[in-house]
Formats: structure tokens, C-alpha cells, sequence
């Protein structure tokens, strides 16, 4: 009667975290949401959907991500225009505006969340992706510039994570740009036969951008192009030396790097990104930059910004190649019955484990059914759980259960302990130090 069904898969492009890798993305997410925390950050949450012109006008037109790589849609009930967010600064400064958060001083935020681009899907390169990102508002000096790059720093090493160094790089002002804008567009056009496709459409709308291209044949040329630094203001040099000055004394390393443009058009004066060779082409994991003109552009009160974001799959794939082993889910306690008075004790053990903090999983019927004693004790060794407790018939007859534990090298001993002094038991058992492989930290109990 039932024909076999086709299955259906994920959109390309568009990953499943599985339970395997969860503990890697939490232990990134718990390390990043301290240092940030440290640091003085509060956590911000933005839509996921917005309207289309709200990544238009932040972004750029002329780039990757409005000319390509936009989930774009209309709203089928009432016509608006909608894209899935690429990227979290225009929300989050959207939202700035918005709540009107900047009146009373400046904000330190941050955010994560997964973000959407159609790009062609490769190792490192996602239609869906999770970012981790930081925004700085109300603040104009170099300081809060060093303030993120150092508290980047700071989480690399928390991850224990070497092999990522800083690039840096100043792009000043509209108008310095303006200045040097010229002259690139005249020295492209003077090497018109070396340009590609795309550098071509490029010259006369964002020619900056010709500077970020990834293609070989281009790079000589690019490389000896007028440079953006050599256009700097007093201002905007006096800046880029202040950051400079900040991060020599603080003992952090970097290359300035002078084709560091950034992909985004609201960007002015720092830019950075933080790069790793091990993780072939998609090797930068982190970029940010100041966008002091952004605010304004939005209606907002002139207010300077800058901020970072981070692709945590990437930070991940970083995380495995440097041999962070992957901590295995683990519980403190698998309960194993049989009979239905057996199960009735041990739903009622469970909740009294949980209590008392500890971790307590019970053994469920599958459509094989409960399993035997012998089954249910396999699951209770594979589950990683430093005891097992017991309940068959005899157990429930004598008021009492069977502790078991799982981790002792010598011979398992087995200790029958009456049902209401059975939670105590093993929490002293736990934090009495005879579990030594146990992390005590998650055991809050108090008595
Ligand atoms: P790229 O030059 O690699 O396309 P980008 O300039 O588009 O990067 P940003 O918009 O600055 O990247 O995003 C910040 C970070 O988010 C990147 O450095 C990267 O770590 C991550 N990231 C960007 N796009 C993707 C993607 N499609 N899949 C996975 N991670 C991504
Ligand atoms: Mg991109």
C-alpha cells in the first residue's frame, strides 16, 4: 500500500549541525559570549527578514552581496519587497535608530545568528552561515578600534586558537577616496587589456572593489595600482597611527595591508580582517571595519561606528584542525527498569537527580520494545554516563535500587542503596572524588 516515498534532502549550500559537532559550536559560542561580556558587551537580536532596501542602502549597490547574493522576496500577502539578512551590521544599526539606543551615551553590542548569501557552495563557503559579530556606537577614537581587535585577540587565544594573524588597513574618507578613486580609474583604464569581465563593469562604479579581485591574472596589476593609504588626510592618518600606536604597546602583531579594501561599501578609515592559512582559500574568519558615514545614511543622528563579524564554520573547521577534541555529550546517570513498576520508580529517581543538578537520562522503549537488563546496560555504558541505576522487581519489592558505577577501572561494583537515599549516594559518590574522570563543575548540589 505505502510506496516508497522520495526523500528530501537540505537546500544546498545550507548545513545541519549535528549533535557530533554541537559541542565544538557551544564551547565557540560560550568562549566568545564571555570575552565579549568581559569587555563590557551587551547582546543584541535582530529579525532575520528585512526589507530589501535596508541592505541596499547599507551595503552598496556595486557589491558581491546586493548584486548576487541576496535572498530576495515578495511578501505574496502584500507585495513587500523582503531579503533574508546577508549580514548583521544594517539590522543592528537599523535597530539602534529605531529604539533610539545611542540617546544616553555609546553602545557596546553584539550578536549571532545564522545569515544567508547565494554563493556558489564550497569548503568555507555557505548559502546559510552563522556569524558572530560586534558593534561599537558612539565611539570616534582609535581606541575602540584596538578595543575589538584586541578582544578578538583575546578570544583566539581563550580557543587556543594560533595560526590567525591581523591584517590592517586605513581606507580614510569619502573625499580621500574620492582623490584616489580617480586615479585608479585612470590607471585601470590605461591597462584596460589586463582587466577581466568583471573588472571592467567595476572600473567606473566601484574601481576599489577591482583591488579585492581573487583572479591571478590580475594580480601584478592590482598590486602596483595607486595605493589608498598614499591619500590619506592628516585626519585620517593621525587615526590610523593613534590604532597603531595602541596595538605596538599592547604587543599585538600585524601586517598593514595596503589592498585591503573590504567588500562592503559603508566602510571609512580602519578596516581589518583576521586571516589563516589552514583553511586553504576561505581563510579569513573575521573582518571588520569603522562605518562612521552609516548612521547618517539611515536618517539617524551622525554617529560613528565600527564593528567585526566572525563566520563561526569557518572558526570551527580551524577548531578541528588544530585537534580540539570534540567533549562527547555525557551524563551522570542512566537509569535502567524493568517492569512497570520499575519504570514508575525510576521517572521519579530521574526527577529528583535533576534536582539535585545533575544530568539523568532514562532509558525509553523503542519499537523493539524496552530491551532486556543486558540491552539497557550496553545503552547505559555507550551513553558515557559515570553511574547506572538499576530497577527490576526485587529492587521495587525491597525499596531499594542498584547503583552501578560505570567509569571504576576495577571490576564494576554494584551497591544496593535504599530509593530515598539514592540521590544523595551518588551526588557524594560524584563529588566525593570516586567518579575521577567526572567533570564536577556542572554538580550544583545543595543539600
Ligand atoms: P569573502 O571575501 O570570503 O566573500 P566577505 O567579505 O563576503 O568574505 P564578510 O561579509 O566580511 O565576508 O563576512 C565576515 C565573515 O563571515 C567572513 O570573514 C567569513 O568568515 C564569514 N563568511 C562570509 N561569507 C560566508 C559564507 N558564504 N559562508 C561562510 N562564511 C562566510
Ligand atoms: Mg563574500
Amino acid at each position: 500500500m505505502s510506496e516508497k516515498k522520495e526523500k528530501i534532502v537540505a537546500i544546498k549550500g545550507m548545513n545541519d549541525i549535528l549533535p557530533a559537532d554541537a559541542p565544538l559550536w557551544e564551547l565557540f559560542e560560550n568562549t566568545a559570549e564571555s570575552v565579549l561580556k568581559s569587555y563590557g558587551y551587551q547582546k543584541i537580536v535582530t529579525p532575520i527578514v528585512e526589507e530589501t532596501g535596508l541592505f541596499a542602502r547599507a551595503i552598496g549597490a556595486v557589491t558581491d552581496i546586493v548584486e548576487k547574493e541576496m535572498y530576495s522576496f515578495t511578501d505574496s500577502m502584500n507585495g513587500d519587497q523582503l531579503t533574508l539578512r546577508p549580514e548583521g551590521t544594517a539590522g543592528v544599526v537599523r535597530a539602534v535608530i529605531e529604539h533610539n539606543l545611542a540617546y544616553d551615551g555609546p553602545k557596546r553590542l553584539w550578536y549571532k545568528g545564522p545569515m544567508f548569501r547565494h554563493e556558489r557552495p564550497q569548503r568555507g563557503r555557505y548559502r546559510q552561515f552563522f556569524q558572530f559579530g560586534a558593534e561599537a556606537i558612539g565611539f570616534s577614537g582609535p581606541d575602540i578600534d584596538a578595543e575589538l581587535i584586541m578582544l578578538c585577540r583575546r578570544l583566539w587565544d581563550d580557543l587556543g586558537l594560533d595560526n590567525i594573524r591581523l591584517e590592517l588597513n586605513s581606507i580614510g574618507n569619502a573625499e580621500e577616496r574620492q582623490r584616489h578613486r580617480a586615479d585608479l580609474i585612470a590607471y585601470f583604464e590605461a591597462n584596460i587589456d589586463v582587466l577581466d569581465a568583471e573588472a571592467k563593469r567595476r572600473l567606473h562604479a566601484n574601481p576599489l572593489r577591482i583591488l579585492d579581485t581573487k583572479n591571478p591574472a590580475m594580480q601584478d596589476l592590482v598590486n602596483a595600482a595607486p595605493k589608498l593609504l598614499d591619500y590619506l588626510g592628516g585626519e585620517s592618518l593621525a587615526h590610523f597611527e593613534g590604532l597603531k600606536q595602541i596595538l605596538d604597546a599592547n604587543n599585538v602583531q600585524y601586517t598593514v595591508n595596503p589592498r585591503l579594501v573590504r567588500g562592503l561599501d559603508y566602510y571609512n578609515r580602519t578596516v581589518f580582517e583576521w586571516v589563516t592559512d589552514l583553511l586553504g582559500a576561505q581563510g579569513t574568519v573575521c573582518a571588520g571595519g569603522r562605518y562612521d558615514p552609516l548612521i547618517e545614511t539611515f536618517g539617524g543622528k551622525p554617529t560613528p561606528g565600527i564593528g567585526f563579524a566572525m563566520g563561526i564554520e569557518r572558526l570551527i573547521e580551524l577548531m578541528k584542525a588544530q585537534g580540539e577534541p570534540a567533549e562527547p555529550a555525557q551524563c551522570d546517570v542512566y537509569l535502567v527498569h524493568q517492569g512497570e513498576d520499575a519504570q514508575m520508580k525510576a521517572f521519579i529517581l530521574g526527577e529528583r537527580l535533576r534536582d539535585a543538578g545533575l544530568d539523568a537520562v532514562l532509558h525509553c522503549a523503542t519499537p523493539a520494545g524496552a530491551g532486556s537488563f543486558k540491552s539497557q546496560m550496553k545503552k547505559a555504558d555507550g551513553s558515557g554516563a559515570a553511574f547506572a541505576v538499576i530497577i527490576g522487581a526485587d529492587e521495587v519489592a525491597g525499596g531499594v535500587v542498584a547503583v552501578k558505577s560505570l567509569r571504576e577501572a576495577e571490576g564494576q561494583q554494584q551497591t544496593s542503596v535504599p530509593f530515598d537515599e539514592a540521590v544523595d549516594f551518588i551526588v557524594d559518590q560524584i563529588v566525593g572524588g570516586h567518579d575521577h574522570d567526572h567533570d564536577h563543575e556542572h554538580v550544583h548540589y545543595h543539600p
